[in-house]
């Protein structure tokens, strides 16, 4: 009894190493996902940047669409000028000229300022695909540095498990399955150290026929209520 509740002590180390490890086995993939927000993040203000670029060339081209046709009206109404018949008709088609050409230049100024308008676009979609190239490659950085820790994390999980395994033959079946099943409901600690009158994983208080039968050391004890199993180690209790 007192080999097996020692086997068991040993075993539970292990166990206890076994389930910090499969806790960081399952966390660390998280610890990825602040990263592959702010890449997120960064690829929709590319797109957004793009967008702007976009709309600003459009507006662009569609005035200069405007602006060629206005040029061929003038051209066209210059060509009319030599067939008109009265000095009347020729000062209205002068004034229409006119009126066409600063509309004109004005549209010019409006393309030059478009010009600006798309470099500063361009030079912002440039930042912004700068920002997702480093963002991505911190996430590139941020994976391997993950990958390798978990790798690190499988090679000491497949050793406890080869140590584990040897220690299972010194265990009763009856024993084991008890002690597997409250490990599995009581996450990774099945076996706990008395602590005075009380059960070390709960910390409840145990009526003296339980602290009795510890002390006895003839059968496997359980917690009343968390179900651990119970021993009596002299460094956890004062006698
Ligand atoms: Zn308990």
């Amino acid at each position: 009894m007192a080999e097996q509740l020692e086997t068991l002590k040993r075993l539970q180390t292990l166990d206890s190493e076994l389930f910090e490890l499969r806790r960081q086995q399952d966390e660390k993939p998280r610890e990825l996902e602040q990263v592959e927000a702010d890449a997120a993040a960064q690829e929709a203000r590319v797109k957004e940047a793009d967008a702007k670029l976009k709309t600003v060339q459009l507006a662009q081209r569609e005035k200069e669409v405007e602006l060629q046709g206005k040029e061929g009206s003038v051209k066209k109404l210059q060509g009319q000028l030599f067939q008109v018949k009265t000095n009347k008709e020729y000062s209205a088609m002068q004034h229409e000229i006119e009126a066409l050409k600063a509309d004109n230049s004005l549209l010019e100024e409006a393309i030059l300022k478009e010009f600006d308008a798309i470099e500063a676009a361009a030079k912002e979609r440039q930042a912004q695909q700068r920002r997702l190239a480093e963002v991505q490659e911190r996430l590139t950085q941020e994976r391997q540095r993950i990958e390798g820790e978990l790798s690190a994390i499988g090679e000491q999980v497949a050793r406890l498990e080869r140590q584990r395994q040897t220690l299972l033959p010194d265990v009763p079946p009856k024993a084991l399955s008890l002690y597997e099943r409250i490990l599995r409901i009581r996450e990774g600690i099945a076996l706990v150290p008395l602590l005075n009158d009380a059960c070390g994983g709960c910390h409840r208080r145990l009526p003296p026929q339980v602290i009795n039968l510890v002390h006895l050391n003839t059968d496997l004890v359980t917690c009343e209520a968390c179900n651990r199993i119970l021993y009596f180690d002299a460094t956890h209790s004062k006698l």
